[in-house]
């Protein structure tokens, strides 16, 4: 399958791709809703079998880094894409606004001290990358101090490559009024009532900063050991089925081994 060019934000392009996606797209897929939920299936039971190898051999681990708007769908997308996959290996990290604590330190300590084991898949629901957002859009920091927050990512996460961690980042893209859509449902339907949080509405004020700022920190911290994803998220069935073949494709690369035995099974006897 040809890699398609909206999923991947090239720093030299020309083209802002914020400025030409719609949520709407399906860039890669020639397939329609039916087939592509058919297809996140058949990479599902790809992406469980990976990460058993993944569990089993104990010397990789992988960190995936999900950011997106409020609404934008980063549970759904956990949940879905993860369904299935054994929990035992895998962990889901979610980064709220900082603790007392944890402001008294720098940015990355946080995030440092969640990062996967060997063997290990977490997916961070929210990131290190909120400090150079929701710290920048709302001015919570000068402009010079996350400004060169850009060199400590990159630096952090070529530090992990280095050491064996693989790294996948997905912004799920969708659309200003698809998120109107969403707050409007987190009102209308008393079982999604508790996912609406006013702080939403106040940010969604600043959409064109928020697009600025995502554009900015992709483009910052592209890399090939770290490589960012930009998913079309309107859609839930793409967005899943772009995740997961993008999880499978990473995963697939490492060419993960059961661990051969260091010693002979057949000379041992149990009685
Ligand atoms: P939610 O993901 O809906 O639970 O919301 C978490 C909130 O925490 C969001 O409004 C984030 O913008 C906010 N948040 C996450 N990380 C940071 C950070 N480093 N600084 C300030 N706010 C943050
Ligand atoms: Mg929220």
């Amino acid at each position: 399958m040809k890699k398609p060019a909206a999923w991947h934000l090239d720093p030299k392009s020309p083209v802002d791709v914020f400025e030409t996606l719609s949520g709407d797209q399906t860039p890669g897929l020639d397939v329609d809703e039916k087939d592509a939920r058919k297809v996140t299936d058949e990479l599902r039971d790809e992406l469980v079998d990976l990460q058993e190898r993944l569990f089993a051999g104990h010397d990789r681990r992988l960190l995936v880094v999900l950011q997106a708007m409020d609404t934008g769908g980063k549970d759904g997308a956990i949940r879905r894409v993860f369904s299935g996959v054994n929990p035992a290996g895998v962990r889901v990290v979610r980064f709220e606004a900082p603790t007392k604590a944890e402001l008294a330190r720098d940015y990355l300590w946080r995030v440092h001290a969640q990062v996967p084991a060997s063997g290990e898949i977490v997916i961070f629901n929210r990131s290190h990358y909120e400090d150079v957002l929701v710290v920048r859009v709302n001015e919570l920091v000068p402009a010079n101090v996350w400004q060169r927050r850009y060199e400590h990512i990159r630096a952090f996460e070529k530090l992990l490559a280095d050491e064996g961690t693989s790294i996948v980042k997905f912004y799920l893209h969708i659309d200003r009024d698809e998120q109107k859509e969403r707050l409007q449902a987190r009102l209308d339907d008393p079982e999604k009532n508790w996912k609406f949080d006013a702080h939403d509405l106040e940010q969604r004020k600043r959409w064109p900063q928020y697009m600025h700022a995502f554009r900015d920190a992709i483009v910052e911290t592209d890399r090939p050991h770290a490589p960012w994803f930009v998913i079309p998220a309107n859609r839930k069935w793409y967005r899943d089925y772009a995740i997961m073949r993008i999880l499978v494709d990473t995963l697939g690369k490492l060419d993960l081994e059961y661990p051969k035995a260091d010693f002979d099974p057949k000379t041992v006897r149990i009685d």
